[in-house]
């Protein structure tokens, strides 16, 4: 963190940071996007390769279609213009996990462009844009650890090399870390819509360099650049730019220039580091892949692959708002994620009343969950639990406080509503006139003062008495009948 004495606090109120994210994502295709090896995460060191992704003299790329079409719709959810015509390019670089020495990328004319992702801001929304989304290959992997001597040696995995990306490259719209933070939660929940990738930061199928720069407020041109690589979750990466604003605010403040470079998160320490000082585009020495036809998306095509786009989060969110009463809050959390919302619907409107569902999920699961500090996923009542048990309430057959005693027992045992429904003998509330009668007689009889002022005109009375039977009755009566039978009585 920053420190806060009054003068950071001063000087970070005359700068406003700058950020644009770069954010890779690992595509979940079977095969890589150039040659027929396993994509697989995990197998063993180097068994995933062949000519092609080892980069031997000769062996030449082939396209996986199915790449393109994951690529296609993950950009369209990101509301970008697909275009018809995309170019391969190679970008050059030596580095050990790298053996053709150059990465075959996107550059001048990428997959896609002009796309948004909206975000929370205040009580509206603002637009984050997207600049591009291309397609490219990874690298391999590197690894200095876990290998005996790794003081000397360094060991290299190419399973990785050709493994199917996107990158999606952001607009310098980001105004704080907070920003970043929820344009990212945006975005792998749109791309976990998608089905495109599986967004598994620990296994890197999602990652993310920020660009950060500050400027006085009211500036028009950017400050210089320090990009952040290789922080491994989304509340680090806001620690990170967090730190690094404070750090670029107190250079300047000092009279001290920023540098463009890439920069290392430390997230024990809550410290970047200078890792190199950043190349630039032209050091990569781009020029078009020459194995590589030019890709074409043409209408045809683009149209076959937006059959399968899935409702997104956002309308969907909406959408439930709508359709079962619920808050924005919990359509938020109904929705994520996508395999929550399907069983939740699924049940909803596999139950008698769809919204009763909706509401308990919201009265009685979402509180029970909350005090439990449990994720709605580890729920010990499933979605279908929570139909039965509105089923049951809707049918009569159970009172509301049964209900809720029931769900104390499913939290208490970590089982599932039907279970505890079973275990329990199916209770029912009593719906046995006689024996209400008999409460009623005895409720009107040790209450001669309440009935006096109920015969006098004080008709709200009637609330108490169907209260205290249902007390005699120890909730096990069924209000609606209770009701009805003193309505008579009282008469
Ligand atoms: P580079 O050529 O260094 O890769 P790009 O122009 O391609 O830079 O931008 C890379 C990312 O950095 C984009 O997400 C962009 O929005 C962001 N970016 C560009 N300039 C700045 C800046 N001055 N401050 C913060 N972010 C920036
Ligand atoms: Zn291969
Ligand atoms: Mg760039």
């Amino acid at each position: 963190m920053v420190t806060t004495t009054a003068d950071s606090v001063a000087a970070h109120a005359t700068y406003e940071p700058v950020i644009g994210l770069e954010v890779h994502v690992q595509l979940l295709t079977a095969t890589k996007i150039f040659c027929s090896c396993s994509t697989r995460f995990g197998a063993p060191p180097n068994s995933n390769v062949c000519p092609v992704c080892l980069g031997m003299p000769g062996a030449l790329p082939v396209l996986n279609k199915k790449v393109v079409e994951f690529a296609t719709l993950a950009a369209m959810a990101l509301e970008c213009r697909i275009n018809e015509t995309s170019i391969f390019a190679r970008k050059n670089y030596f580095y050990p996990d790298l053996p053709k020495g150059y990465q075959i990328s996107q550059y001048d004319k990428p997959l896609a462009e002009n796309g948004f992702i909206e975000i929370p801001a205040g009580k509206g929304k603002k637009k984050i844009d997207i600049t591009r989304v291309h397609l490219e290959e990874d690298a391999g992997k590197s690894l200095h650890e876990g290998f005996p001597d790794s003081d000397e040696k360094t060991a290299i995995d190419l399973n990785r090399t050709g493994v199917p990306l996107i990158e999606i490259v952001s607009e310098p719209d980001i105004a704080s870390p907070d920003e970043a933070y929820e344009y990212l939660t945006r975005l792998k929940e749109i791309i976990l819509y998608t089905g495109v990738s599986d967004c598994n930061m620990e296994e890197g199928s999602l990652r993310c360099d920020a660009n950060v720069s500050v400027r006085p407020r009211g500036q028009k041109e950017f400050g210089t650049k320090a990009e952040i690589k290789n922080v491994n979750s989304f509340r680090f990466i806001r620690e990170a730019l967090e730190y690094e604003i404070g750090r670029q605010i107190g250079v300047l403040e000092s009279g001290g220039k920023i540098t463009q470079e890439t920069r290392l998160y430390n997230s024990n320490e809550g410290k970047t580091y200078s890792m190199r000082s950043k190349e630039q585009a032209h050091d990569y020495r781009y020029f078009p892949e020459p194995d590589l036809p030019p890709l074409v998306v043409d209408e045809k095509w683009k149209a076959e692959i937006g059959r399968g786009m899935p409702e997104l989060p956002e309308a969907r969110r909406a959408r439930m708002v709508k359709d079962y009463g619920i808050t924005e809050y919990d359509a938020h959390v109904l929705t994520s994620p996508k395999s929550l919302a399907d069983q939740f619907e699924e049940a909803a409107k596999a139950a008698k009343n769809s919204k009763r569902v909706a509401n308990l999920v919201q009265s009685e699961l979402m509180g029970r969950l909350k005090a439990k500090g449990i994720e709605i996923e580890q729920s010990p009542i499933s979605m279908k639990g929570v139909a039965a048990s509105a089923d049951l309430v809707e049918a009569g057959t159970i009172s509301g406080k049964m209900l809720k005693e029931l769900y104390d027992l499913s939290f208490e045992r970590g089982r599932d509503f039907p279970v505890v429904y079973e275990e329990e003998g199916r209770p029912q509330q009593s719906t046995d006139t006689a024996v209400l009668e008999k409460l009623i007689d005895e409720v009107l009889a040790v209450n001669p003062k309440q009935l006096e002022q109920y015969r006098a005109g004080k008709t709200t009375m009637i609330g108490f008495f169907v209260g205290q039977v249902m007390k005699a009755s120890k909730g096990q009566a069924s209000p609606q009948i209770v009701n009805e039978l003193l309505g008579k009585k009282l008469k």
